[in-house]
């Protein structure tokens, strides 16, 4: 078992207490994890402040040059962490799960390393010349969560460093191998204290978000933790970038052809055991078509492999923890009490582990918490329309607004409706995929800020107009 540590100015840290990482294919520890305390997360704020001068006045091409060095020793130790990964949070090795996820945050560094954010000029004549240009904001503290535990860490700390800021990094306490095995691979690359690396709940993330020498916090998690975390940042008024949760709507337009989208339809849906923040939650189905969609979708679902995700034959894998597993069963069961039909899955196995069997609810309505809530697990309920704009209406119904989908025989017509969809990303025809040059953030209470491309660079930056007359 590997011996992890904090990373501190550099350095690796052992701490007085520690506790249990569990794997949730069987409950047993996956690994001891070093606990940090109030007075590690100060030590870690100070290295970062103390590295933040000498990181941001390097050369431009020396931090391009750090984060294709930080990609390329993810790419070497690939292997590792997806096991971590697998043995951490449970997602399969075959199928998109751990090993996309390592891959994708080989593509993510990559990416980020190629922007810029050149200088504007305004104005440049006889009179005068202002131009706009972009500063690193400073510390940056970063908090995750524990879906996809390696990618968010990569999200949120490689445009920092891109522009010039230190960082301190908190995982969630169920999935924080990965990244502490992160952080130790970019301490190979980059000077102390530029990354350093926290673990525990929430005392140390609170610590971080209201810490008087942090300038910014890069927060994903629930809507209810990252209100927590926006009080917390008030006080010094702290930039935040806030990823939040969702309860993402597909419309599936009347006389669609459902077999050749069947696959699609199901990685939108059920992604990472459905614990992805932009998986499709609430299916809407003409009423036309519904038993016909509900049947086909019901029989794909029933072919695919669940279980340990260190077997190759697996695609999905369990429930990441305990917490998630009974909020999962709890939404079904009180589907099951106001009149949903359980048409596949709803009845979890006696065995050890986490595993909840894919499930499909027919006769939803949006009254139901599984439809009316976020319930993150490999659950989707399916709820019948009756004309499109009524379908359109309750999609936008919630207050949150991460992600939604059309679904139909033409992507023309079906763009049409998806740009009416209140949320961050519209897909057609395709549910919760990413590109790293597409920004990505939700609307309404699913977060603010944006990540990814120049937005997500800018949201590391503060604007500084330099303006001199001639
Ligand atoms: P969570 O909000 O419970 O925890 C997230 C992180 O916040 C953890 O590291 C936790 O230790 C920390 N934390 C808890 N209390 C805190 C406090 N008071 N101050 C500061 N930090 C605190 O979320 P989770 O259960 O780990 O993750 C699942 C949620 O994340 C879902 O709602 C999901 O939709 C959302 N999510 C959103 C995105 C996105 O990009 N929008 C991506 C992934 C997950």
């Amino acid at each position: 078992m590997t011996d992890f540590a904090l990373t501190i100015n550099g350095k690796r840290v052992a701490t007085a207490r520690s506790f249990d990482v569990l794997n949730p294919s069987n409950g047993s520890v996956a690994a001891r994890c070093p606990e940090a305390t109030v007075a590690l997360v100060d030590q870690a704020v100070a290295a970062a402040r103390a590295a933040l001068h000498g990181w941001s006045a390097r050369p431009d091409q020396e931090r391009v040059a750090a984060l294709m060095g930080i990609a390329d020793l993810i790419e070497k130790n690939h292997a590792e962490l997806s096991e971590l990964i697998t043995r951490e949070q449970g997602k399969t090795q075959s199928g998109p799960g751990a090993n996309l996820e390592v891959g994708g945050a080989v593509a993510w560094t990559r990416a980020t390393a190629s922007l810029s954010l050149p200088e504007e000029t305004i104005q440049d004549d006889d009179k005068g010349r202002i131009v706009v240009t972009r500063k690193p904001v400073g510390v940056v503290a970063s908090i995750t969560p524990w879906n996809w535990p390696l990618s968010i860490a990569v999200w949120h700390v490689m445009p920092a460093l891109r522009v010039g800021c230190t960082v301190v990094i908190k995982p969630s306490p169920f999935t924080p191998l990965a990244t502490l095995r992160l952080v130790e691979l970019m301490n190979q690359v980059l000077p102390p204290g530029v990354i350093n690396i926290v673990t525990g709940g929430p005392e140390i993330g609170q610590r971080l978000a209201d810490h008087p020498d942090v300038n910014k916090v890069v927060f994903t998690g629930s809507v209810a933790t990252g209100k927590k975390v926006m009080g917390s940042a008030a006080e010094t008024l702290k930039r935040v970038t806030l990823e939040l949760g969702g309860n993402d709507a597909g419309i599936v337009l009347p006389g669609t052809k459902i077999e050749p989208l069947l696959e699609k339809l199901f990685w939108g849906c059920f992604l990472n055991a459905g614990q992805t923040c932009a998986a499709l939650k609430r299916l809407y189905v003409h009423e036309d078509q519904y038993d016909e969609v509900v049947k086909k979708f019901s029989e794909y679902v029933q072919k695919i492999p669940v279980g340990d995700g260190m077997d190759p034959k697996n695609l999905i894998g369990p429930i990441a923890n305990r917490m998630q597993f009974d909020k999962v069963s709890a939404y079904v069961e009180d589907a099951r009490q106001r009149g949903a039909r359980i048409v596949t899955g709803g009845n979890p196995p006696q065995q050890s582990g986490y595993f909840y069997p894919l499930t499909v609810i027919a006769d939803a309505t949006d009254d139901m918490r599984v439809v009316k809530e976020e319930q993150f697990g490999p659950v989707v309920p399916i709820i019948r329309y009756k004309t499109v704009e009524e379908a359109l209406q309750r999609a936008n119904s919630l207050d949150v607004g991460l992600g939604g989908s059309v679904w139909g025989n033409d992507p023309q017509e079906a763009t049409r409706l998806a740009r009416r969809l209140e949320c961050g990303t519209a897909w057609v025809n395709q549910h919760a995929t990413l590109h790293p040059m597409a920004p990505f953030g939700g609307v309404k209470c699913s977060g603010i800020g944006v990540e990814f491309n120049v937005d997500g660079l800018r949201e590391y930056t503060t604007v500084q107009v330099v303006n001199v007359a001639l």
